[in-house]
């Protein structure tokens, strides 16, 4: 078993789509092991998407994260990492496969309604950013 991090992000929040990403999450096999609904401060955001700081969209990025409030989570289940970014779709939701949750509901590459880790190690590292061992359960 392992362990990925997954954030619904405002456009999704936004649009109370909260539990019905939930069930896509649970549908997949993927067990919510630890979830909290969080207003992500700028500092927050900017070290989160460190690795894209200098990407032209990151400033937008960082704008977007902050713009309301997020539900940050843990989920587990056998490759998790790669089995939630199979469920997740597409970076733009015009490429992501039916019945990914991009598909199903994010608005463009912008708002794209969820995170998901890209590696086991940033998953570990995304982990501790948010969650401590003993509130992962
Ligand atoms: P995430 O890291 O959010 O799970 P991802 O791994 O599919 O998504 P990345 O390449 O890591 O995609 O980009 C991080 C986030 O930056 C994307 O989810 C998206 O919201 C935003 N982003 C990526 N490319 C663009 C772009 N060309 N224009 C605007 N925003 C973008
Ligand atoms: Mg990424």
């Amino acid at each position: 078993t392992e362990r990925t991090f997954s954030i619904i992000k405002p456009d999704a929040t936004k649009r109370n789509l909260t539990g019905k990403i939930n069930a896509v999450i649970e549908d997949a096999g993927l067990r919510i092991v630890a979830q909290r609904r969080i207003q992500m401060t700028e500092a927050q955001a900017k070290k989160f998407y460190e690795v894209h700081a200098e990407r032209p969209f990151y400033g937008e990025l960082v704008e977007t994260m902050t713009s309301a409030p997020v539900v940050v989570q843990v989920l587990e289940g056998d490759n998790a990492m790669a089995r939630y970014r199979e469920v997740m779709g597409a970076t733009n939701p015009e490429q992501a496969a039916e019945g990914t949750i991009r598909k199903l509901f994010a608005l463009n590459v912008g708002e794209n309604s969820v995170h998901g880790s890209d590696s086991v190690d940033n998953a570990k590292i995304e982990i501790a950013q948010f969650f401590k061992d003993e509130d992962i359960v």
